[in-house]
């Protein structure tokens, strides 16, 4: 049978944070002719098996923390309450269908035309969309924008890696492990290992260096890895995992190196997740065949502009490797859709890359902007950049005995005469809401003097950003 054939202005190939956000404004603001084709769930990482889905299990993890800690208030509670990870699963399993259908209905209402299948190039201007009873659509395209996204990158080749899962099995688990093994040292791994302990599961993270988060400041790196080892968390450091075997009551072992060399073994471990980076997921839908270079990872290769090396093929999001946040896939989305379809003066409309603010949801929350104190030395030279620091306990800890009081830790880098603030790098509770509005200041190049004269909030933890001596 013929394929059916469709005309469109503006193609987009993944229906997750970035492809949604470009091709809604594309159709809404201009009345383009948008066509989508998303080939898993609307909504793509970050509303499936990603921020959402996460950020809620957050909130059951930060419960636990409360009910665990307000016996310090008086309250008469057990040490830990019972917690029903099945009916919490089906809850949040059921958000996340509603928000599915909520997309649909969005892409409806601004008119955009969505396929559900897989999209792949023939040419600079065509795509053919194998839909899911197997029948195929040809769509010819003025532009096309490849939002496709990533996927949670494959294990080592080591014995019995696959028996192990990854971030997207993290959301299908239906019963609350006894033991868990997290493999990574990342946002991932630290959000999930800070989840598990706090609900009540016994977790082991394997990190292969001293610290985690390494990409952070090492005030973030060091003050986090610390207060984990407090929690509970067995922080397992620079061990990597050798071996992985599953036992006659299905329960998995996994063989370990640490920085000795000793070999231990793990037993009893209920799920093992992988968490360590992602990867574009550019394999095999024509982008080369079209001229659109990827480099060595495989991620897109783009310009400033979002333009990949063919002129009017886009990408945007996780699939150009640049930085992996939702709120950047859709800010570059919306961004190109008014550069090319508005008017003149949004021509050179674009994200910047710099001063992104980023928030790691772990134990306690991690924020960070701007430049960590080796990059900003790097950058403008010991002498020339100051560090303001503080570290306390917030008034939350303060009816608690000495070993149950959480750290705060903050620290503010400055650079030149003016003092113009270059990196904020914070962690302790509520860093998540803090960090927002303190990014707008450094977004705007605020300098010491200007979160000096801000008068205080009191009595926060925040207050302290603004009277760092
Ligand atoms: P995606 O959202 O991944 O969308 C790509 C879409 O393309 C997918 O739906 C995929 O099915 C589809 N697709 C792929 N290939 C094809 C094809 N050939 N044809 C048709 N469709 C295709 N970011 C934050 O900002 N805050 C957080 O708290 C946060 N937490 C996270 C937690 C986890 C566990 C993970 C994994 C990620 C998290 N992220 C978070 C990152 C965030 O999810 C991603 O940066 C974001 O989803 C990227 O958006 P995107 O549009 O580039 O790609
Ligand atoms: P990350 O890139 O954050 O971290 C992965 C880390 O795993 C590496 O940095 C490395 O750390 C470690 N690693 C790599 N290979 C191995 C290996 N073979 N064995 C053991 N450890 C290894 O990736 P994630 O998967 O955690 O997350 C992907 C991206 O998704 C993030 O970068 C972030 O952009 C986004 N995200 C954002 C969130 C948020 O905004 N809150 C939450 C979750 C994800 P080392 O070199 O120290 O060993």
């Amino acid at each position: 049978m013929a394929p059916t054939v469709k005309e469109t202005d503006y193609l987009v190939i993944g229906g997750g944070s970035g492809g949604l956000g470009s091709a809604r404004m594309a159709s809404a603001k201009y009345g383009v002719k948008s066509l989508i084709v998303e080939a898993g769930r609307l909504g793509g990482t970050c509303v499936n098996v990603g921020c959402v889905p996460k950020k809620i299990t957050y909130n059951a993890a930060a419960l636990a923390e409360a009910i665990h800690d307000s016996k310090h208030y008086g309250f008469s509670v057990e040490h830990t309450a019972p917690f029903d990870w099945s009916t919490f699963k089906a809850k949040r399993d059921a958000h996340i269908a509603k928000l599915n259908g909520i997309f649909a209905k969005n892409l409806a209402n601004d008119t955009v035309d969505y396929l559900h299948g897989w999209g792949r190039l023939l040419s600079k201007n065509q795509a053919e969309v194998t839909l899911d009873d197997g029948s195929k659509v040809l769509v010819n395209a003025k532009k096309i924008l490849i939002a496709v996204g990533g996927k949670p990158a494959p294990p080592p080749q080591i014995p019995g890696a696959e028996l192990g899962t990854n971030s997207d099995g993290f959301f299908e688990i239906e019963k609350q492990p006894k033991k868990v093994a997290i493999i990574g040292a990342g946002y991932i791994a630290v959000e999930f290992a800070g989840m598990f302990n706090a609900l009540g599961t016994e977790t082991h993270l394997f990190i292969r260096g001293k610290t985690f988060l390494r990409s952070f400041d090492p005030m973030i790196q060091e003050s986090v890895t610390n207060e984990y080892d407090r929690l509970g968390v067995n922080v397992h450091r620079e061990s990597q995992a050798t071996k992985i075997e599953k036992d006659a009551n299905g329960k998995l072992s996994v063989t370990y190196r640490d920085g000795q060399g000793n070999e231990s073994t793990l037993h009893d471990v209920d799920n093992l997740i992988w968490a360590i980076g992602r990867v574009p997921e550019t394999k095999g839908i024509g982008l080369e065949e079209a001229g659109v270079k990827l480099d060595k990872k495989g991620h897109i290769v783009v310009d400033e502009y979002q333009t990949s090396t063919v002129d009017n093929i886009y990408a945007i999001g996780d699939v150009t490797g640049q930085v992996e946040l939702t709120p950047v896939a859709i800010a570059a989305g919306r961004r190109l859709a008014h550069r090319v379809f508005g008017p003149p003066e949004f021509s050179t409309l674009k994200l910047t890359y710099d001063n992104i603010p980023s928030v790691v949801f772990a134990h306690p929350e991690v924020g960070a902007i701007g430049l960590t104190e080796p990059k900003a030395i790097e950058k403008y030279g010991k002498d020339n950049i100051k560090v303001y620091k503080s570290s306390f306990s917030g008034l939350y800890y303060v009816p608690m005995a000495p070993e149950d009081k959480g750290p705060t830790n903050y620290k503010l880098i400055t650079a030149g005469p003016e003092e113009k603030v270059v990196g904020l790098h914070i962690m302790g509770q509520g860093s998540g809401e803090i960090l927002q509005g303190f990014g707008v200041a450094v977004k705007m190049g605020a300098t010491k003097e200007d979160f000096d004269n801000c008068v205080a909030i009191h009595p926060t933890s925040a207050e302290e950003l603004v009277t760092l001596r």
